[in-house]
């Protein structure tokens, strides 16, 4: 079976290596001070291509979900829960990870991530209920 990898491009590959070692981070925009993800080249409020990493807590609450049946994401089997979430640090930012819960998420309830390791080059970000 092949499955989908996400695959690092020129704008993303620096996030990728962060989440290897275990750091959430999201652009913020050196022209207006806005922060962005998924990682791009220019800032879509001001159009600058001056920004830097920052680091932020990989908290959130669910704002949706979807019931997977389509093997795409590595080391899952069908079928699986993908939830989005809303970075608590960056209320504009939407994050779509694996459901790591033993129930249905619940829409509105706090999250975090769990780093995963898939294989020896790939880490994904999972998410969980807070505690
Ligand atoms: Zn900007």
């Amino acid at each position: 079976m092949t499955v989908h990898r996400p695959e690092p491009d020129r704008d993303s590959r620096e996030w990728w290596e962060r989440v290897a070692r275990r750091e959430f981070a999201v652009q913020r925009c050196a022209g207006c001070g806005a922060d962005r993800f998924p990682a791009r080249a220019f800032c879509p409020a001001c159009r600058s291509e001056e920004w830097r990493w920052r680091a932020v807590p990989p908290e959130g609450r669910v704002e949706s979900w979807i019931v997977s049946h389509q093997p795409f994401v590595p080391g899952l089997a069908a079928p699986y829960v993908v939830v989005m979430v809303r970075l608590a640090a960056v209320p504009g930012c939407l994050v779509h990870g694996n459901w790591r819960g033993d129930r249905e998420p619940r829409g509105g309830e706090r999250v975090r991530a769990v780093f995963r390791d898939v294989g020896e080059d790939l880490t994904l970000v999972d998410w969980e209920p807070a505690r």
